[in-house]
């Protein structure tokens, strides 16, 4: 049997579709929904993420409000308008687009968002709730790969299983690590000191790449009916998007991966969608 191609932009679609019922839901009982989303400055690819999110918003039935800021916005008027909007009651999500200019401090901002608004799931007290088990928003990426397995592997159990991560950024191989505790599998974080990661990575039942660098998963990294999903999205000099795994090299012997681009991209945006309903639904105090 061929290897499953998990198809990332279906199952994002599909929880799109899920959600824009559940919205609606939130509507007829007189919540409308809504994240501000904020821009500073006008770096192109924070642009083509931001129109995204806002489309997303608009599928789903999510109201969105936009800030767009020039890009010598100070910390200080940033934060002025985070705190205007961490104090608005018809306001469920914040969302700040990251990478902000050099004068702010992206740590202070992500610190100024209420904790029940920050749908990124950037903020401490959201990442020590993930830490210690406890209910808060998760990280849209890792969020969205756990999706991809439970809905693009079917019948696949993740406890018990051995998970190789190799990538410990805050925002991807952290997180990951700690939903994959949550999962019940042995987790292995691996990174660029990691020693002998062909070895570490042939462990791995499930093998998740948040590296950054195009192709430094091979065969040789890989075991037998490993589930691969590959988080890395990397620009060749020929414009084409590449996974951190060599896909053509792995894939015959796997059973199941992610592709690049169409898996774990299009989920982020479905999870922060998630997180912006789930953000909502507290109004109702549930
Ligand atoms: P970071 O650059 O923050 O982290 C990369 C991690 O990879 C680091 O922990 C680094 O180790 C590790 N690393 C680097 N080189 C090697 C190597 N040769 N061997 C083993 N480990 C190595 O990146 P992010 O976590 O933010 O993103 C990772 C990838 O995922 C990127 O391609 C990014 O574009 C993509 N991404 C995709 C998203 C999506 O929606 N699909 C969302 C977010 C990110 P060390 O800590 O030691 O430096």
């Amino acid at each position: 049997m061929g290897a499953i191609i998990i198809d990332g932009k279906k199952i994002a679609q599909d929880i799109k579709d899920e959600l824009k019922e559940k919205v609606a839901g939130l509507k007829e009982k007189g919540i409308t929904a809504t994240l501000a989303v904020v821009l500073v400055g006008e770096d192109p690819a924070s642009q083509v993420y931001v129109r995204n999110k806002k489309k997303a918003c608009e599928y789903v039935g999510i109201n969105s409000l936009s800030y767009e800021l020039a890009g010598d916005t100070s910390e200080e008027e940033l934060l002025k308008l985070i705190d205007e909007l961490n104090g608005r009651s018809d306001v469920d999500g914040i969302l700040v687009q990251m990478p902000l200019p050099a004068q702010i401090d992206d740590k202070k901002v992500i610190n100024a968002i209420l904790p029940s608004k920050d749908v990124d799931g950037f903020h401490p007290e959201n990442v020590g709730a993930l830490v210690i088990g406890e209910k808060g928003f998760v990280s849209c990426t890792p969020a969205g790969v756990i999706q991809l397995i439970k809905r693009g592997v079917p019948g696949y159990e993740m406890a018990g299983k051995e998970c190789v991560i190799v990538g410990r950024s805050n925002i991807v191989g952290k997180p990951m690590s700690l939903l994959m505790l949550r999962e019940n599998a042995t987790v292995t974080v691996a990174h660029s000191k990691t020693a002998n990661l062909e070895e570490v990575c042939k462990r791995a039942d499930i093998l998740i790449a948040a590296v950054g660098r195009a192709g430094v998963i091979t065969s040789d990294h890989v075991k037998d009916g490993a589930v691969v999903i590959d988080v890395g999205i990397n620009r060749g000099s020929d414009g084409k998007l590449r996974g951190d795994v060599l896909f053509d090299d792995v894939k015959d012997r796997v059973r199941a991966i992610t592709p690049v681009p169409g898996g774990v991209g299009p989920m982020t945006i479905a999870m922060l969608m998630n997180n912006c309903y789930e953000a909502a639904l507290s109004r109702l105090g549930e």
